[in-house]
């Protein structure tokens, strides 16, 4: 059947690409002679400048009237407003779409590849690599309308669909998660160096830091059998933009989901000073929670300082505090590594005194056992797993970003993420979810 698939494929294509002219041509020339930006009427206005544009079914060619707007000072093609055409290269709106997903998940030489054997569109790499740049540009640009809008007390119509129900839901905690990891880039600003250390037979990398964070209301997190929990609605930001950018995104992100009714809101994360300097900020009065793998690195760095040589001693020396960590007797645990302390002497006591502060400043951050009772994650493990699977994508061998497009790229993986792709691509359903696949 694959033979007769290709071969009704190719025969009706050409079919296709007519149809698809022939409508585009028509309500092409159904576009008055009026300015698209300011209403106008234009003057000097020919008919027939031909554009053509990479379609779905191949190139589609369309004549369009020009006119000049006497108040814009410049020349107009309000056919190209009516197709949703105005700031388009030559992709049409389905085919910038195609870019923008597949460059946002593969390379963008395999993407090329991918796109042409599953769809017949033929888009070389640097066509695509402008499209799907131009689109996370877009993107971004979206995104930062939305957040400032949200801001400016006017996003009423921004929260997940539940939220935006009269009368109110039910009472409820949101949950936010935050975490961080490293992106290889290339800095342009350091391109001459490049050069030089490749010389040497160096490969220059530079790493540079990706904010995350992931809100939900808990009771969107739900056991699947076998005791594996998934989080059924969530708001997902990520920016390469420093703290401050994921800052303003995070909360408006929070806010669509929920922040501004919820009753109680809880935020997770390992124990980085940004982090809780951000939520003291911005999310101030939400309790806080320490993620417990953290917490136990602190405990480990004890055991190996007391046991160095010995593993099968430092896990059973661990092992009741451990068990008291997560039944939420972080005082008992600091009075147990204040015994030790005096044990010790030098450069072994300093390395326990400092976990032992670690412990100490975060002791309001280590209540496991309430946290278990109130059906709550314990951990900021969602977090930790949406960026494994960005990195999926942004680490993958070879790949070097440099810092605009890995922004963009990134903001397009994200409205995929958090099924707003028809936000971008108005021609898809807005009930669109990616997640539920
Ligand atoms: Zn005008």
């Amino acid at each position: 059947m694959g033979h007769l698939e290709e071969e009704i494929l190719h025969r009706t294509r050409d079919l296709e690409r007519a149809v698809l002219e022939e409508a585009a041509q028509k309500k092409a020339d159904q576009a008055p002679p009026t300015c698209p930006v300011c209403g106008n009427k234009l003057s000097r206005v020919t008919q027939g400048h031909e554009r053509s544009y990479q379609t779905r079914f191949g190139v589609v060619r369309i004549r369009r009237l020009r006119g000049w707007c006497r108040r814009c000072k410049c020349w107009r093609f309000p056919a190209d407003d009516l197709l949703g055409l105005a700031e388009a290269g030559s992709c049409s709106p389905g085919v910038q779409e195609m870019a923008a997903l597949a460059a946002s998940k593969l390379p963008v030489g395999e993407a090329s590849a991918v796109i042409e054997r599953l769809t017949g569109v033929k888009l070389p790499r640097a066509t695509l690599d402008r499209e799907a740049r131009r689109q996370g540009r877009k993107a971004e640009g979206k995104r930062q309308q939305m957040d400032q809008q949200m801001s400016q007390g006017g996003g009423a119509a921004q929260p997940v669909p539940e939220l935006r129900l009269k009368p109110a839901v039910e009472p409820f905690t949101l949950v936010i998660e935050l975490d961080a990891w490293n992106i290889r880039e290339r800095n342009e600003e350091q391109w001459g160096r490049t050069q030089a250390l490749r010389q040497r037979g160096e490969e220059p990398e530079w790493w540079h830091w990706v904010y995350g964070g992931t809100c939900f209301r808990l009771s969107q997190r739900v056991e699947k059998s076998g005791g594996r929990s998934v989080i059924l609605s969530r708001g997902t930001v990520m920016t390469r933009g420093g703290t401050d950018a994921l800052k303003q995104q995070l909360w408006a992100e929070a806010m669509r989901q929920g922040l501004a009714q919820a009753q109680d809101v809880l935020v997770i994360a390992d124990a980085a000073v940004w982090i809780w300097n951000l939520v003291g900020d911005r999310f101030a009065g939400a309790r806080q929670r320490l993620d417990p793998w953290h917490a136990l690195q602190h405990l480990w760095a004890v055991a190996h300082a007391l046991h160095p040589e010995d593993e099968a001693a430092a896990a059973a020396w661990i092992k009741p505090l451990k068990d008291k960590l997560l039944e939420s007797q972080a005082a008992e645990v600091i009075d147990e590594l204040d015994s030790v302390i005096k044990s010790l002497r030098g450069s072994r006591r300093e390395t326990v005194r400092a976990q032992r502060n670690y412990l100490e400043n975060n002791r309001e951050r280590l209540d496991y056992r309430g946290a278990e009772a109130r059906g709550e994650p314990l951990g900021s493990g969602a977090m930790e797993s949406t960026c494994k699977q960005y990195q999926v994508r942004f680490h993958r061998s070879g790949q070097f970003w440099t810092t605009a497009g890995d922004e963009a790229l990134m903001c397009l993986e994200t409205f995929w993420r958090n099924a707003r792709w028809s936000l971008l691509f108005p021609h898809v359903p807005a009930d669109f979810d990616p997640s539920r696949n």
